[in-house]
C-alpha cells in the first residue's frame, strides 16, 4: 500500500517552516499552533486541510509514477 509509508508534516502558513506542535496536547480544529520560527499563529483546521491536500497530491504522483512504470513494460 502506498499510503502506509507516507507522512505529511504540518508547516507554517506564513513562513513554510515545519511546525513543532506540543506532543502532549491533542489539537483540534479551531486551535492555534504558534510557529516557533515567525511567531505567527496557525489555525489547526487550515493546517490539516493543507496537509491533506498535500498528501493527496503526493499519493496522486506516486500512483502516476506507478502507472507509468506499468505502461512502460507493455511498450
Ligand atoms: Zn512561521
Amino acid at each position: 500500500m502506498i499510503e502506509e509509508n507516507f507522512t505529511v508534516s504540518l508547516t507554517c502558513l506564513f513562513c513554510d517552516v515545519g511546525l513543532e506542535g506540543d506532543t502532549c496536547v491533542e489539537y483540534k480544529s479551531g486551535d492555534l499552533i504558534k510557529c516557533q520560527n515567525c511567531d505567527a499563529e496557525n489555525d489547526y483546521g487550515s493546517l490539516i486541510e493543507i496537509a491533506k491536500s498535500k498528501g493527496i497530491e503526493k499519493v496522486k504522483l506516486d500512483i502516476e509514477n506507478e502507472l507509468k512504470n506499468i505502461f512502460k513494460k507493455f511498450k
